[in-house]
Formats: C-alpha cells, structure tokens, sequence
C-alpha cells in the first residue's frame, strides 16, 4: 500500500477540495489527503507533499516528506519560508502557463505600443489628437529573463513583429532574438529598450533591481511591464521616474503587498495601469496533469524533475 501524499495550502477548503478533486482524477493510483484531515500517523507517513503558499508551520509537521511539488510556478514564497533545511522543491513547468503569459505579455505590449494609455486621456479630455503609427519593428521590447516565460514571451513578441531583445543570468541562445547577460547586457538593454518586460524571479539580487539608477540608464518615455514579483521595482524610485517623465508608463500585475492596499499611489497614477495579478493564472487542469506526470515518473524511476536552486533562490 503506498504512503499517502500531502496536500498544503492555505487556500480557503471549498477551493481546496476541488484542487484535491482534480488532483485525485490525474493520479486515481494516488491517495491524496488534505493536510488538515490528515491524522497524526498519516502526517508521518506522507511522503511527498503538493503545495500552493503552504504555512510552513503545517510542512514542518510532514517530517518524512522526500521532495514538495508546488502548484505555483513562482515559488519566492515557498523557498524563504521554508528556507535552506527544506526537502527538495519541484516548481511548476507548465507551457500552457507560458502561452498564457505570453498572451498576457503581447496584449500589454500592443497597449503600450498602440498608445492606449494616450487615448485613454484623450478621451476624457474630449480631444481627437492622432498619433504617429509606429511599426513593431521599430519598436524594441526588452525581456528581463528568459526563462520558462520569458523565452515562450520573446518568441510570441517576435512572431508580432517587435524587436525583441533579452537578458539573463547565464548567456542564453534563442533562435531570432539578441540575447544578453551581465552587467553590460543589462546596460545596453537598458538603453535601447522602448519598453521593458520583467520576468525574472524575486531573489536577494532580483529585489529592488529596477530603481532609480536603472531608470536613469533607460531610454526616455520608455514603458515599463512587471509581471514577474513586485518588489524587483522599487516602487517610490517608479514613481519618481514616471513623474519626471523618464518612464511614460507602467503596467503592474504584481505589487509588495497583494491585494494592493487602497492607500497606494499606484491605484490613482495616471501612468500607471494595476492589474490584480492576473498576467499568468494557472490552469487546474494542465497543472494537475505535469504534477501527476511528475509524481508517476518518480514513483516508477525514483527520478526528480529539476528542483529549485536554494542558493539562487529559484
Ligand atoms: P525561470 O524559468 O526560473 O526563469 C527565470 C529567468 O530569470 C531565467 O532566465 C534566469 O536566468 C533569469 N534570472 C534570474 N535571476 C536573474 C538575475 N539576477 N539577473 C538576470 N536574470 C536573472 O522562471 P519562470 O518560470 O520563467 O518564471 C519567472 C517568474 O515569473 C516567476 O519567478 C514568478 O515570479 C513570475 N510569475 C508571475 C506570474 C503572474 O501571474 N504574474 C505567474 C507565474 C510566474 P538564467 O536563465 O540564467 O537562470
């Protein structure tokens, strides 16, 4: 009889219960268990745990747990929180998320390119004021990562048509699209960038990584896009920019505090477009389906997929 596996989160239990649900149809040859009905000897037992934001507090009373799948893709939370003792953690790698945050990243780009935010003000001015078209080609959109979405993002951006130009920690070859790395690669995507697009994970040298003296190396009226973790802006040093004018716009899915307090100033910048983290939602479904591909493989190879990086923090 096999050990039974975890489930962790602190979704609210309706929201819960359906994740088990599709979760249990991916894997009927699993027995899932939410945490919180779990006894004290099937705690002990569990040896693998499935997590979405889990309180750490519940994972630390899963002591023979060999490896922690996660829901999420963005695991920032989960690897401060239970920090460097943890047993290894598998992130989510879904291409239906990339595709969506490739969606998610071309829909913004065409907003800031077609000048949306211009007419927007416009309008409600009562002002008929057309501006210039500008080809894709002529327009350059940096990518700050190129990772499992930043690479489907710059690949979806260059079939559009824009230029697009990326940057990562190690060198990278795309097919088709200038890659970067290193300080002089930041540099000169920096300055060449029309607008900037960040998905790159939050880590002690992601966090506070666009501020004032990287705006001040963009070019001016550049636009910036954050859907990777809000804290890699710093968001006075964002303000500032926009206000002076060096930055013409920013679109945020992602902010320090989520949901965005209502005494923010973003809420009410004219320059500044908030989303409610919406840029990348995971589907339950294809989700379900990778961690259940992964679970099997490891049951019959005892094979993990690749795991989070403690040091690097992704
Ligand atoms: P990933 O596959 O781990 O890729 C991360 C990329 O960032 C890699 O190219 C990596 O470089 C680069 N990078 C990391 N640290 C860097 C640094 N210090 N300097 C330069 N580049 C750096 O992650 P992913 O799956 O693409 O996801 C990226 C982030 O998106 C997640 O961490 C999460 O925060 C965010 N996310 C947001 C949503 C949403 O709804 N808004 C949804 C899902 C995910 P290397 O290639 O050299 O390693």
């Amino acid at each position: 009889m096999q050990k039974p596996l975890a489930l962790v989160t602190r979704m609210d239990a309706a929201t819960e219960t359906v994740w088990k649900e599709t979760l249990a149809d991916a894997l009927p040859e699993e027995t899932i268990l939410a945490f919180r009905d779990m006894s004290a000897e099937q705690r002990l037992e569990a040896e693998l745990a499935i997590v979405a934001n889990p309180d750490p507090a519940d994972v630390a009373n899963l002591p023979n747990i060999k490896w922690i799948h996660s829901l999420w893709a963005g695991v920032e939370r989960l690897v401060a929180e239970l920090g460097p003792s943890a047993a290894p953690i598998v992130r989510l790698v879904d291409p239906e998320l990339a595709r969506v945050m490739a969606e998610a990243v071309l829909a913004w780009t065409y907003y800031l390119h077609r000048d949306m935010p211009a007419y927007r003000v416009s309008q409600q001015k009562a002002e008929w004021a057309p501006r210039d078209y500008r080809h894709p080609r002529d327009v350059t959109v940096g990518l700050l990562g190129l990772g499992e979405l930043g690479k489907t993002a710059a690949d979806r951006l260059k079939g559009a048509g824009f230029n697009t130009i990326g940057w990562s920690r190690s060198p990278k070859t795309l097919d088709g699209i200038e890659t970067l790395s290193g300080e002089g690669g930041f540099e000169h995507l920096l300055d060449v960038s029309d607008i900037l697009v960040c998905l790159m994970p939050l880590t002690e040298e992601t966090r506070g990584m666009l501020n004032t003296h990287r705006f001040g190396q963009m070019k001016r009226g550049a636009a910036i896009i954050n859907f990777a973790r809000g804290p890699i802006i710093v968001d006075a040093d964002l303000i500032a920019a926009l206000d002076s004018g060096r930055l013409s716009h920013a679109v945020l899915d992602v902010f320090g505090e989520e949901p965005l307090p209502a005494p923010s100033a973003f809420w009410a910048h004219p320059s500044i477009t908030v989303l409610p983290h919406v840029s990348g939602p995971t589907d339950r479904f294809t989700a379900a389906g990778i961690v259940a591909a992964n679970i099997r493989q490891w049951r019959q190879t005892g094979k993990l997929p690749k795991t989070v990086d403690m040091k690097t923090g992704y």
